[in-house]
């Protein structure tokens, strides 16, 4: 990624460490390589931080990644939650919204041809979604309920040798909440479908080795 990607990403909004963010940045280009032609898959894009690092290596392997959010923040980004921000609630309706902040994100970072914003709940997305997906990055609402259905709705949109990212995946309680951990990470292991290939800080890297139950 260029020197000048890498500082709107960090310049940007949101919970994406560097090293992780390369780490993705690595593990979408891998994604892309095993599988032909399959798009990519943002779940929680916020305000298009990890959407760079996705984007760029969408961008070099001549990719769509398509950047799903409701952009009205998850329950942990919300007025009297750890991770709220001021900054993002538009004043006319007093709701969050930080699609005007992921749209300026992309445009500065060049890749409005390569990323496609869905703006809609992930579980009715993902409910229409037909297309094996080369890489599904689950980094949504934070919650046991949201993160149960990211696993439930995505996880049989990877493409076998596709790639499923997990963001925020702490084993030690100590280290962070638990959703991520036990809705999407420990699931995706126990089902014999996919196998870990990297961790970075928070980020899970798994590659699917077994076609889903439920087919798309
Ligand atoms: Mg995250």
């Amino acid at each position: 990624m260029t020197d000048r990607r890498r500082a709107i990403a960090l310049a940007t909004r949101g919970f994406m460490p560097a090293e992780e963010g390369e780490a993705l940045w690595d593990a979408a280009v891998s994604a892309s390589a095993a599988v032909p032609d399959a798009a990519l898959v943002e779940i929680g894009s916020y305000c298009g931080r990890s959407t760079v690092w996705l984007g760029d290596a969408a961008e070099r392997s001549g990719r769509t990644l398509f950047a799903i959010d409701h952009h009205r923040g998850s329950e942990e980004n919300q007025a009297g939650w750890e991770h709220h921000d001021p900054d993002v609630v538009d004043e006319r309706t007093g709701r969050m919204d930080t699609l005007p902040f992921l749209r300026r994100t992309v445009h500065e970072a060049g890749l409005e041809e390569t990323v496609v914003a869905v703006v809609g709940a992930s579980p009715t997305v993902a409910r229409h979604w037909r297309a094996p997906s080369a890489l599904v990055f689950v980094d949504g609402g934070h919650g046991e309920e949201p993160a149960r259905l990211d696993y439930a709705g995505w996880a049989p949109h990877v493409a076998l040798d596709g790639t499923l990212a997990i963001h925020d995946v702490f084993p030690d309680p100590a280290d962070g909440g638990r959703p991520p951990y036990e809705q999407v990470y420990l699931p995706a292991l126990e089902s014999g479908e996919f196998e870990e290939t990297s961790a970075t800080g928070s980020l899970r890297v798994l590659r699917r080795v077994r076609p889903p139950v439920t087919p798309t």
